[in-house]
């Protein structure tokens, strides 16, 4: 048994909750700061926190994008994914969606859809992490499409959005099993691309990975409001320290933060997500992130 299961279903609920507040807002027209700074406070309103900036990844873009804190980048056509997570006392609730406002990609969509709702049914103590990521795979295809090879789903822990085990979205063989109350996000990504993302530029989010004493006070402001955040995962536009750009490039250099560049597509192809945290069960799962009344 879990013990604080209760805060993993709350945070579950409260994940799942601002993704359906958040998919009803990314409309053409209106800015993605918006969306994501509303969705942030719903998250606080319901009880929770930010496990994460909201990731809103346009067209080619997979993930670890979120707004900066001028951006003016507006909705107009593009396909959407919108990743959210909240964490309670620090479990976490990691769910996402696709909105496909170009209205050109409904099979695209479906090809995540339906990859993680088949993944769902076959988890379970037991199952391989290889079955689970050969389902994904084959149900992506089936439509047309290729599974990004090197993003995963991944378990979660309290205040850590990505432990064990590596969820592959691809046959791996992998024969490791899936554990009794283990909580885990599936999250298959499917392209019309070449099924594979990189690294590019201009991070927006960043985390703290170590601390150290450092020298400038601008790095040491920074790391102070940055360590509120236990690891989490943060958006530049949360920090109000001044020199944030100064102090935060002196706590890479020292490998106190990381940061996490937004990943495109490598063949500039379009991408839908789907994503839920589960818990695994003798029998089954129970989907933590499943929208109830
Ligand atoms: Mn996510
Ligand atoms: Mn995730």
């Amino acid at each position: 048994m879990i013990e604080n299961l209760d805060d993993w279903k709350k945070a579950g609920q409260i994940a799942a909750k601002a993704l359906d507040y958040g998919r009803k807002l990314v409309k053409p027209g209106t800015k993605l700061l918006e969306v994501a700074e509303k969705v942030e406070q719903k998250i606080i309103d319901l009880g929770g926190f930010p496990a994460f900036p909201v990731n809103i990844g346009l067209n080619d873009i997979a993930a670890h994008y979120t707004p900066t804190k001028n951006d003016e980048t507006v909705f107009s056509d593009q396909l959407v994914k919108l990743d959210i997570g909240a964490h309670v006392n620090g479990a976490v609730g990691d769910n996402a969606c696709t909105v496909d406002l170009s209205g050109r990609y409904a099979d695209l969509v479906k090809a995540s859809q339906e990859a993680l709702d088949a993944a769902i049914k076959i988890v379970k103590e037991g199952a391989t992490l290889g079955e689970i990521g050969k389902v994904i795979q084959d149900t992506i295809k089936a439509r047309g499409f290729l599974p990004i090879v090197n993003l995963s789903g991944h378990g979660l822990d309290l205040y850590e959005t990505h432990t064990e085990p590596t969820i592959p979205n691809v046959a791996t063989g992998d024969d490791t099993e899936l554990e009794e109350d283990e909580i885990i996000a599936i999250e298959p990504f499917a392209t019309n691309g070449q099924g594979a993302i990189k690294e590019s530029h201009h991070a927006e989010i960043f985390s703290i990975e170590n601390e150290k004493n450092v020298r400038s006070s601008f790095a040491r402001d920074v790391l102070r409001e940055a360590l509120e955040y236990n690891g989490l995962p943060i958006a530049k536009r949360w920090i109000k320290a001044k020199g944030l750009d100064f102090g935060l490039r002196e706590l890479i250099k020292f490998n106190i933060a990381k940061e996490y560049p937004p990943l495109p597509e490598v063949g500039g192809g379009m991408i839908s997500q789907a994503e839920h945290t589960l818990l695994v069960q003798k029998k089954g799962c129970m989907i933590l992130t499943k929208l109830k009344e």
